[in-house]
This record gives structure tokens, C-alpha cells and sequence, in this order.
């Protein structure tokens, strides 16, 4: 897969908030941020690290 390819299979609001130029950007510097598993399958791993968050959380509440 391109970058292009990859960029087109983003959730419509990541395009819009991204733009093509600043996701090519954050490829290259591998950037991660808060709300990065939203951004597809290179953030797999960031998604998990969130339910597991998530879930602790949800844990803590009685
Ligand atoms: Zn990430």
C-alpha cells in the first residue's frame, strides 16, 4: 500500500483534521498521540494499549 492508498482509507474526519501532506508528515517522524489508534492499522498496537486503558478504568469504577 501507498501512503495515498493508505491516507484514503482513513476515517473522513482524520482526512479532514490531517490533510494528505501533515499524514505524510506524521508517517515519516511515526508520530503517536492520544487519539493516534484512530488512524488505522499502524496504530494497532496503540488501539490495544487504549482498551487496555479503557478497561482499567471501567475496573476502578464501582
Ligand atoms: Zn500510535
Amino acid at each position: 500500500m501507498t501512503d495515498l492508498e493508505n491516507y484514503r482509507a482513513l476515517p473522513p474526519a482524520e482526512k479532514e483534521r490531517l490533510g494528505f501532506a501533515k499524514y505524510q508528515e506524521e508517517l515519516r517522524q511515526g508520530t503517536h498521540n492520544k487519539d493516534c489508534w484512530l488512524w488505522g492499522a499502524r496504530h494497532y498496537r496503540c488501539a490495544l494499549e487504549r482498551i487496555g486503558n479503557l478497561e482499567h478504568k471501567l475496573k476502578g469504577q464501582t
